[in-house]
């Protein structure tokens, strides 16, 4: 078995000119790769790629909460994850980061809150961007039914982190492992059974553009946090993310 990337974005113009050997480099150290998707168009394009690269890449379908301009295409979404039974929900959330105005705020709730009666409805497992809005994510995805939910490039507070655990979520690490103190320490306070890697790319590198290959560096450092063997880190956190996304067997 080799490691995972549960979240990135292929679909992106970064990739543009390279993208067959990016996913070629993927596919040499990685068991599977998960492609979210932003709005209408950026899912259109995951599920290109879900179908050229089949049993490889996998598409999620969201409405990514800093796409303000295409909130109105939140019914469509829907529709679209109806039709194509996506095995996630994502990328859906709150970002009080980008956006600062109240009533987009408070917009941007709504249409996370109807992506979450969604997946309640569908069962579906959801992957949740929280920047700057940790708290209140948790806190709002607490109040529906839903089994499979990852809080996408985590970073909140310890405490919360481990109260999503708790509930039997997942926390995706990404690629700031290499260099932030604080998703190292949020690392070595949670189970590996809570963690699920990602590199958010083409973000998460040292402001180089990052590449989903580069998760396994993200073992490397993971297993020296957790004083484990390398092997160990990306069989586990592999098998968590295939039964998390209903990819086993
Ligand atoms: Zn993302």
């Amino acid at each position: 078995m080799k490691p995972v990337d549960c979240h990135c974005h292929l679909d992106f113009e970064q990739y543009k000119d390279d993208r067959e050997k990016v996913v070629e480099r993927a596919r040499d150290n990685l068991e599977f790769v998960i492609n979210a998707g932003s709005n209408l168009k950026h899912n259109g394009k995951a599920l290109e790629l879900q179908a050229k690269y089949e049993g490889f890449v996998y598409a999620n379908l969201g409405l990514h909460p800093t796409y303000t301009e295409d909130f109105d295409q939140l019914e469509e979404i829907k529709k679209k994850i109806r039709d194509e039974d996506p095995i996630a929900i994502g990328e859906i959330g709150l970002d009080h980061h980008h956006v600062e105005d109240d009533a987009i705020r408070e917009r941007q709730e709504e249409v996370f809150r109807g992506m979450l009666q969604l997946a309640e409805e569908l069962e579906k497992p959801i992957v949740v961007h929280t920047r700057d809005a940790e708290k209140k994510s948790v806190e709002i995805i607490e109040e529906y039914d839903i089994e499979n939910v990852m809080l996408h490039c985590f970073n909140g507070k310890p405490d919360l982190a481990k109260r999503a655990a708790k509930n039997g979520w997942k926390i995706g690490v990404t690629t700031q492992v290499l260099y932030s103190a604080r998703v190292q320490n949020i690392v070595e306070k949670l189970s590996l059974e809570s963690i699920l890697l990602e590199t958010d790319s083409p973000f998460l590198y040292r402001g180089e553009r990052n590449e989903p290959a580069n998760v396994k560096e993200s073992v490397e450092k993971i297993s020296e946090i957790k004083d484990l063997e390398e092997t160990e880190v990306h069989e586990r956190t592999t098998s968590s993310a295939k039964k998390f996304f209903g990819l086993e067997g």
